[in-house]
């Protein structure tokens, strides 16, 4: 399997060979040259398989170049009980994503969030660790990381290449804008490979710096960086893995289909399952949410694209979910026009000039039902709503992200056959948003067992300002 650039660059890279960075040279987007088709009787044997051995059946597709023994070895590494060890009472945490139902056969949750840090970026940040790790060794070489976050993306990608010898991690966070536990989450790790920066400003500022730093090729080169941010193909490819386990867990026959609810943002969750779909797997429709930051729902009800800017963008209580553009819609839109890339770049050029792009009364939109998409939004006050019915009716606690999802997976459940299970993706757990809970239930989350204490612990961050040069001499230093 080759990949290749949204934007048309003459490259064919391996799967390794893009492993590590980022945009292509062109500033695309990696795609696999063809989407692998997953056969009938592929499903049929797929069905009995655990978490591990359905990984490696569908990375295998889209990974050729690991031998195939070295790979099933990394997704046995990657997907074990002690990792997703914080399963909730009555799951399995072998069973790494188990299926919750809340109306058997009709709507359940898929548990993405029992990994190390709570959020469903383990999924896809374990499986890198180990792939970082098995690509460096073999090829002798070392790589710095370097990323922002505004929460779950940093410590899931810290807790996945800590201790890890060939990987070291710079990441920067906006100083005093994390709740007390995500700050604890990777302020605490004492790995001396990783390094927290608390930068003197906003996300967006953090963010900057690390585009300004990694657009200085000579620094990149020199200091060997690298970046695990979620346009990366591999953390789309490791994503794919759980619709098909969700799937297979929520439906007896592969004749059946099933609908699935995803709290979006950066559309790298739901594109995952856009590929899965593509795959072959039996979807019956992608319904997206998202919050107050409504661009992508905006676009699949009118057509128009229109990214905001970092002032247009709310601070809500569905953090992860706060983006005024999504960095992986690039990857969507590539098929909704054909798999075009002269089409691609001319709307992508549109909204340097313009701001937006708008394929409303184009043949390109019509595709949209094809594809199964639909979208909606939701609010603070569904939020609410949606985490104090849960707990109600079914005795479960849900995260704000998941709420989203709730709300909008009600507005089209009772659309869907009968026969079709609606699963929301659960992309966090309820104890990392405890004020929110509380604010809902009056009462909070009960906190697992390893992480009580965990704002307690000494922290090891380095607060600088907003400055590139500060951030690159703090790397130089210490690479
Ligand atoms: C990152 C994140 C999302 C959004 O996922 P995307 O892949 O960016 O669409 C939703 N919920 C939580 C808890 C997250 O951490």
């Amino acid at each position: 399997m080759k990949y290749f650039s949204t934007r048309g660059h003459a490259a064919r890279p391996a799967f390794c060979d893009i492993l590590l960075g980022g945009l292509a040279p062109d500033g695309g987007l990696y795609l696999p040259e063809s989407i692998p088709a997953v056969s009938r009787a592929e499903l049929d044997a797929w069905r009995r398989l655990s978490y591990a051995e359905l990984a490696f059946e569908i990375l295998s597709k889209l990974i050729t170049d690991i031998p195939a023994d070295d790979l099933r070895d990394i997704c046995a590494r990657t997907y074990t009980a002690d990792a997703y060890r914080h399963a909730r009472a009555g799951e399995d945490p072998a069973r790494i994503a188990p299926l919750r139902w809340l109306e058997p056969g009709k709507l359940g949750l898929l548990a993405l969030s029992n990994g190390p840090t709570l959020a469903f970026k383990d999924m896809a940040m374990q499986l890198l660790g180990h792939l970082f790790e098995y690509v460096l060794e073999k090829r002798g070489e070392t790589v710095n990381v370097l990323g922002a976050t505004s929460g779950d993306t940093g410590s899931a990608a810290e807790y996945a290449m800590r201790g890890k010898s060939r990987v070291k991690v710079f990441m920067l966070s906006p100083h005093g804008k994390m709740s007390a536990f995500q700050r604890a989450q990777m302020y605490s790790l004492a790995d001396e490979n990783i390094f927290n920066i608390a930068v003197t400003g906003m996300f967006d500022d953090a963010q900057d710096i690390v585009k300004a730093v990694s657009s200085d090729a000579a620094f990149k080169a020199r200091h060997r960086i690298g970046a695990v941010n979620s346009i990366n193909w591999a953390r789309v490819a490791a994503q794919v893995i759980y619709y098909f386990y969700g799937y297979f867990a929520a439906t007896s026959s592969n004749a059946q289909q099933v609908a699935f609810c995803v709290p979006s943002g950066n559309f790298g969750n739901i594109y995952a399952g856009h590929v899965a779909r593509s795959m072959g797997l039996p979807v019956a429709r992608l319904i997206l949410a998202t919050n107050e930051n409504n661009v992508l729902d905006e676009f699949f009800r009118t057509g128009v694209y229109r990214p905001r800017k970092a002032s247009e963008t709310h601070v809500t209580s569905s953090p992860s979910m706060d983006i005024s553009k999504a960095s992986n819609f690039e990857r969507f839109v590539f098929d909704l026009v054909g798999r075009d890339p002269a089409a691609l770049v001319g709307l992508w050029e549109e909204i340097a000039a313009k701001g937006a792009f708008d394929l409303s009364g184009t043949p390109y939109l019509a595709r949209l039902p094809e594809f199964g998409f639909v979208s909606g939004t939701s609010t603070h006050a569904d939020r609410l709503t949606m985490i104090r019915n849960v707990h109600a009716r079914y005795g479960v606690m849900i995260d704000p992200h998941t709420a989203d999802g709730m709300k909008v997976a009600r507005q089209y459940l009772d659309d869907l056959p009968t026969d079709v299970p609606l699963l929301v993706l659960e992309t966090a757990q309820a104890a990392k948003f405890a004020d929110t809970l509380r604010e809902a239930l009056g009462c909070g989350p009960e906190i697992p067992v390893d992480l009580q204490g965990l704002e307690a612990l000494p922290q090891r961050v380095e607060v600088l300002p907003p400055a590139v040069e500060a951030v690159k001499a703090f790397i130089a230093e210490r690479v």
